[in-house]
């Protein structure tokens, strides 16, 4: 028999394989009884590893060692039950099992005819779960739309950015550069719109400078009418005002833009509208939620969130839908002749490297299939439920704290609060609650006041975990 390679050896991996999955479930039974957080100072790990990459082979039974002893007690547990940080990246079962078998199949799915399963798979889930969304037809791969499958919110701003400008400048972006001196493409987004809008604007040569950042009503929403100002000022001064986000959820306090006035604003100017839904457009497949989240999605050219944060999809897992692909696969496109093949000639097929920066792609549509397939849908409608419902006690319990201000009524099952007392109080009861490594939150500024923000939505947590923290919070507060 011919010696097997040792990274390619089915026995030796079987047995590897249910040690690693065994590990996987330890740390899931045990997760509620570590801290959340880490105690780790900087160059606390590596001052555990050695200075030097190993000659020779180690047994996994020391690297699971290892993990135990230097890698898990370093760690944030982002899977914790009194997680409430950012926003949820919780990852379920049927999604890792997803991810390990697309890592185990190792295809590449670039063309689809270096791996069609890969490919239509994508395809199907993503009109499946546009269905289950309430999206509109339009980002139905039927028509002349469809899906894909990004890394994060931020490449799915990206290249939805890059594709504006390419119908804007009619390809002249790619093919020779823009001037952004005399008639400058401008971008719009609210002040709480991502960061990763303002990365986008950079990295694809608009230039920082003219993203215009929209003012915010009273309860954080892009204000509509700023926003047909600034864009009206900048028509009429020679500008070329072309791209808009809508965000649906912002970071800060889960505010819901107006997205069906701002659709009507930007098509007034041909201007490409891109909603970004990242943490929030997950909720939309509870009816009851839906209609603010997908209001106005009818006029978009383009509407992303992510999986990945409340959908139990492992990182990573951004959707993409445009309402028309043509844009985006002019931007994109590019076909050497070591790509070239019949299928992608024929002109019968999607080859997703046209839609994202990247070349290579892995088989990411797995996690999603088997998620929706070994969960299904009514089991995630419950999963948001309960934290929206949850999320509301807790604001009650804040509301009926006279020390506290409920800075907004939550968004789904986002709660931003703080003391009466102040910003420096409040920064104090924020660092006090997560000295304790109990309960994990963070901050973000709401109306102009620091805030501490709640954000329900781990897998494991339960909603005495909620009250639990509520409580650990009340008695910081002194
Ligand atoms: N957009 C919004 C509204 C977000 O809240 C986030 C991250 O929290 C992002 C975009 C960026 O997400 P990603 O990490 O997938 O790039």
């Amino acid at each position: 028999m011919p010696e097997r390679h040792p990274a390619f050896d089915p026995e030796r991996f079987r047995e590897e394989g249910r040690a690693v999955i065994d590990w996987i479930a330890d740390y899931w039974a045990t997760l509620a009884s570590r801290p959340v957080s880490p105690a780790a100072a900087p160059g606390d790990v590596r001052s555990h590893l050695p200075p030097h990459a190993p000659e020779s082979p180690e047994p996994l039974t020391d690297v699971l060692d290892d993990l135990d002893r230097i890698i898990a007690p370093a760690l944030l547990h982002w899977q914790h039950p009194a997680f409430f940080g950012y926003f949820p990246a919780s990852a379920g079962g049927p999604s890792i099992l997803g991810e390990l078998l697309s890592a185990g199949l190792g295809v590449q799915g670039m063309l689809w005819a270096t791996s069609p399963a890969c490919t239509e798979l994508e395809t199907h889930v993503l009109d499946w779960l546009r269905d289950l969304l309430g999206l509109p037809e339009k980002f139905a791969s039927r028509g002349a739309g469809g899906g894909v499958i990004q890394d994060s919110a931020s490449s799915g701003v990206l290249v939805a950015l890059v594709a504006a400008r390419e119908r804007a400048t009619a390809l002249a972006g790619n093919r020779t550069g823009l001037t952004q001196d005399e008639r400058p493409l401008v971008a719009y987004a609210s002040l709480d719109a991502h960061s990763s809008v303002e990365k986008a604007v950079g990295i694809a040569g608009i230039g920082r400078e003219w993203l215009r950042k929209i003012p915010l009503d009273a309860v954080g929403r892009m204000d509509a009418a700023a926003l047909a100002t600034a864009m009206d000022e900048d028509q009429a001064a020679g500008r070329i005002p072309f791209f808009v986000v809508a965000t649906v959820g912002t970071t800060a306090s889960g505010a819901v833009d107006p997205v069906a006035e701002i659709a009507a604003i930007a098509g007034r100017h041909s201007a490409w509208l891109h909603v970004d839904a990242a943490w929030a457009g997950a909720a939309a497949i509870c009816t009851e939620f839906r209609g603010p989240l997908v209001a106005g999605a009818n006029h978009a050219d383009s509407w992303g969130f992510n999986p990945h944060k409340w959908l139990l999809v492992n990182f990573d897992c951004h959707v993409l839908w445009v309402a028309d692909r043509r844009p985006l696969v002019a931007a994109l496109s590019m076909k050497p002749d070591y790509l070239r093949n019949r299928a992608t000639e024929s002109g019968s097929v999607i080859d997703y490297c046209d839609w994202q920066v990247p070349l290579g792609r892995r088989f990411r549509a797995l996690k999603l299939w088997m998620t929706l397939r070994m969960l299904g849908a009514e089991a995630l409608r419950m999963h948001i439920r309960r934290h929206v419902a949850w999320a509301g006690e807790f604001a009650e319990l804040v509301a009926g704290d006279r020390r506290f201000d409920l800075l907004l009524p939550p968004n789904l099952s986002l709660v931003c609060f703080a003391l009466k007392d102040g910003d420096d109080a409040t920064q104090a009861l924020l660092d006090g609650v997560n000295a304790t490594r109990q309960a994990f939150l963070t901050q973000a500024r709401v109306s102009g006041r620091l805030a501490i923000r709640l954000a329900v939505g781990g897998a494991t947590t339960t909603r005495d975990d909620v009250v639990a923290t509520w409580r650990r919070i009340a008695e910081h507060a002194g």
